[in-house]
């Protein structure tokens, strides 16, 4: 194992050995990779992704569980969800194969920067983009897939705490029939306005609500939202604008699994600020719960601001699968072959 402070790992950027690429032509078939030092790359300035955003990127997580194994994720989802979003960015689709080969040997092989059981995991970044030259609004010539990876420390470092939001007035993330359902990477620079906003009102991120009747709860910046009511779950339907993820299917059919009736639904503002318990998901922080929601200078607080007991259910029993403190008997876990 490397030698760093695990402990004062965060959620940013350390470099590690390797990085993974793979380039396509047009609409040849993609082919394995291969494993280069991390570094630097050249790029054409008429790049399709520079000028137009042609790109798309992914988020996972391999870890060391308590079995003393190391783990993926549900690593299938995210291949998927890229193809989906090469479907509607016109970029040739990367199959699943290649993905999963691609994202097994970058962990493979900066093994030794995989942090120790319970000092965090190896957050794995896959990125697809139009790398060739272009210049009028067209995909561009050439695609290429790159995977690299960064070991980041746990989210929570002392204990569970619920965050303050803020529902955002004045913007939006995704308008029906855009790119909102995809992680296309045109979606996230004009969140950084209202976030760094609310952030320096002392919110931990901005919530969105739909484009177009501006009543319902989308998401929680970069993450799924949730919230409780009498028992009964309840979340913003995959209509198009919202991301779908991978967490999120993963909450839903675990509290189905432990009896909890989940619905997948329009959300009024309304209905969110008056239920019992709020959380909201995504690979970074598994479950985070959320203590307070600001609407219109009026604070809505949850459950004392304190995670509510089926936020903490979930996450219990989400982390317990993770880390293989409980059996994984959703078949979520994908071991990290030893490839050389
Ligand atoms: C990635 C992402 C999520 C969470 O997806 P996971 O697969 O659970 O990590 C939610 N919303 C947005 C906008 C995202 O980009």
């Amino acid at each position: 194992m490397k030698d760093i402070d695990w402990d004062a790992l965060s959620f940013s950027l350390t470099p590690t050995d390797w990085m993974y690429v793979t380039e396509v032509t047009g609409d040849d078939a993609w082919m394995p990779g291969t494993l280069r030092p991390y570094g630097d790359f050249n790029i054409s300035p008429a790049a399709g992704v520079l000028n137009y955003g042609q790109g798309l990127f992914e988020g996972m997580k391999a870890y060391r569980t308590a079995e003393g194994r190391l783990v993926f994720f549900r690593p299938e989802e995210n291949a998927r969800r890229m193809q989906a979003g090469a479907d509607r960015l016109k970029m040739p689709p990367v199959p699943e194969s290649v993905f999963i080969d691609a994202v097994e040997q970058v962990v493979d092989a900066n093994r030794d920067w995989v942090p120790p059981v319970g000092k965090g995991a190896m957050y794995v970044r896959p990125i697809l983009f139009g790398s060739g030259p272009i210049l009028g609004v067209a995909p561009a010539p050439s695609f290429t897939f790159m995977v690299y990876c960064t070991p980041v420390g746990p989210y929570f470092k002392g204990g569970m705490t619920a965050i303050d939001l803020l529902i955002s007035e004045e913007h939006h993330r995704a308008a029906p029939g855009g790119s909102g359902g995809v992680k296309a990477i045109g979606n996230y620079a004009p969140g950084m306005l209202p976030s760094k906003a609310a952030k320096a009102e002392g919110f931990a991120e901005v919530i969105y609500l739909d484009a177009q009747t501006h009543s319902c709860i989308e998401e929680v910046g970069a993450a799924n939202f949730f919230c409780v009511k009498d028992g009964v779950l309840s979340t913003p339907s995959l209509t198009g604008t919202i991301l779908p993820g991978i967490t999120r299917a993963s909450v839903i059919e675990l509290a189905r699994s432990r009896g909890y009736d989940v619905r997948e639904e329009r959300v009024a503002v309304e209905a969110a600020l008056d239920a019992d318990e709020a959380f909201c998901c995504g690979t970074a922080a598994v479950i985070s719960p959320i203590g307070s929601i600001t609407h219109m200078d009026t604070r809505h607080v949850f459950s004392n601001g304190q995670p509510g007991p089926v936020t903490l259910e979930l996450y219990d029993a989400l982390t317990a699968i993770q880390a293989e403190r409980a059996p994984d008997t959703f078949g979520w876990l994908h071991e990290v072959p030893s490839l050389r």
